[in-house]
């Protein structure tokens, strides 16, 4: 049996999938066309402000802009979301808005030339007071984080930049403490300060993020990322600062507190990013790896998109080719179920922007070939079970008939997955099983539509909002033949659920062969 679909907006593969039948010896073999699941996060930034660029970014694959309020004034970033709904309208796709809140990054002040400090020497550190215009050099550095000096104590190790440069306290002070250089490097404009997080505790969000978010919520965004998460109430004030209507939370893993309370975090969460790049100045480097594969576990079975970010294709900020260590990174992030994969300053200021994407896409597109769909599904199906016991009816409800969607997807294998879904949720809660068909999130919610751009293997498609759960399910049938990724003769899984209950329960799984 062939079968062939074409998605419109994403680039077209020839998969040919063999599906193992539950219990059976026989191989079903048969070719599926479908487009890449692992969704694209590219950061924008001055390489990507020309419209042309902008536009060529997202035909190469983006499938959510990032805008990162870390750098320039608001102003800018709030520019950069208008050019991205430009460009999805150019486009003609549901293209997500993800705004990355700065967080209580702790830095120096700024050097006033690059310097290079080498182990075993000792310098001092200060307290840079409010207001006053102190630089740092090589033999004193003010951190920009009023009384934290004060905290330190002997053997307390303070990292700078990207953790290259280690420094050990030596003597404690009120205002002036001397420390050793325990390993050296470069220093130059304004680096990150990673102190002991026991004792200078993060707060996040700031009074400042809060501030941008009330910004960003004049204009409208999908997604806006916390940095420096320690806690599960870190997400939900930013969450509660965003109302019913605001955008979804994305929690940053990036600290210890928050690999310590990971579930809680997740479940709080709308979705979580692996974010190695301070993750790994901030726990053994050596442990990044396997946080990485248990968040993309943890977050994938609660249905929330997981997104593995920083450094994944770093070289080709400069090169015009990436490492076979990026490669294989980037591979490695799609076969153990990512949700989607985040490029930043390669994108962001990198060479060529373009290429990185297209880089990108083509890696992931590979690397799904080999991706282990029927295994995935029955692994989390497990899990779910283990787990129904503690959570609420809605969710054991809306576990048990994404489970038997699932299930039907490797028994009936159907053309398509079709979850009508308001908020999202439906789509999320049966992409998690990562099914090997064409899977689509059919909405009448705009905002909805651009937010599975993040979920993993999720098309979107708008439809007009519907009364009865029977409507919704035929209308969802109807627009998905309209707009060509399924015909006649084909099999369709339609989830659904009722459209007055406020649980948002998904309760209605109707396999329906296409007349
Ligand atoms: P950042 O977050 O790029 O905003 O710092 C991601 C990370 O730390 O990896
Ligand atoms: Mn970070």
């Amino acid at each position: 049996m062939e079968m062939l679909y074409q998605l419109s907006h994403t680039p077209v593969r020839r998969l040919r999938l063999a599906v193992w039948i539950t219990g059976g010896a026989a191989w079903n073999a048969r070719v599926v066309t479908v487009g890449r699941r692992t969704k694209i996060v590219a950061t924008l930034g001055p390489a990507t402000d020309d419209p042309q660029v902008l536009d060529a970014l997202l035909a190469a694959g983006t499938d959510t802009c990032r805008v990162n309020l870390s750098h320039g004034p608001i102003e800018t970033s709030l520019g950069r979301v208008a050019a991205v709904r430009r460009a999805a309208e150019r486009a003609g796709r549901h293209i997500g808005v993800l705004c990355d809140l700065p967080g209580p990054k702790v830095r120096t002040t700024a050097f006033a030339e690059g310097v290079e400090v080498a182990p075993s020497q000792r310098l001092h550190l200060v307290d840079a007071r409010p207001g006053a215009s102190v630089t740092s050099d090589a033999s004193v550095i003010a951190i920009a984080l009023q009384g934290a000096v004060s905290l330190l104590e002997p053997g307390d190790i303070v990292g700078l930049g990207d953790g290259g440069v280690q420094l050990v306290v030596v003597e404690p002070g009120a205002e002036t403490v001397l420390v050793e250089v325990r390993s050296g490097g470069k220093l130059r404009g304004r680096p990150g300060v990673v102190l002991p997080e026991d004792r200078i505790p993060l707060t996040s969000p700031t009074a400042d993020d809060l501030a941008m978010l009330e910004r960003l919520l004049e204009v409208g965004i999908d997604y806006v990322a916390v940095s420096f998460v320690q806690t599960a109430a870190d997400v939900q004030a930013v969450q509660r600062a965003g109302g019913a209507s605001g955008p979804l939370v994305i929690a940053k893993v990036e600290t210890q507190a928050a690999v310590d309370d990971l579930e809680a975090i997740i479940e709080m969460a709308d979705g979580v990013m692996v974010a190695r790049g301070d993750l790994g100045v901030r726990v053994p480097l050596e442990d990044v790896p396997h946080i990485q594969r248990r968040l993309i576990q943890a977050g994938v079975s609660y249905g929330k998109p997981v997104i593995t970010a920083t450094q994944m294709l770093e070289s080709m900020i400069t090169a015009p080719t990436p490492t076979r260590a990026e490669v294989t990174d980037v591979a490695n992030a799609v076969s153990q179920g990512t949700s989607a994969v985040m490029l930043s300053a390669e994108t962001a200021v990198g060479r060529d922007p373009v290429a990185v994407v297209e880089a990108m896409a083509r890696i992931i597109v590979r690397a799904e070939r080999e991706f282990d769909h029927v295994g995935w599904g029955k692994r989390l199906g497990r899990q779910h079970q283990a787990r129904l016991g503690e959570v609420s009816a809605a969710s054991r409800i809306t576990s048990a008939i994404t489970a038997a969607a699932w299930q039907a997807s490797v028994d009936v294998e159907p053309a398509a997955v079709i979850a009508c879904t308001r908020s999202g949720w439906t789509a999320k809660a049966i992409s998690r099983f990562r099914p090997a068909c064409l899977l689509l999130g059919v909405t009448p919610n705009l905002t909805t539509a651009r937010q599975l751009s993040m979920a993993w293997g999720v098309t979107p498609l708008v439809v007009t909002e519907l009364a009865t759960t029977d409507d919704i399910v035929w209308c969802a049938i109807e627009a998905s033949v309209h707009a060509g990724y399924v015909k006649a003769g084909d099999i369709v899984a339609v989830l659904a659920g009722n459209p007055n209950d406020s649980t948002a329960t998904t309760d209605v799984l109707r396999l329906v062969v296409l007349r």
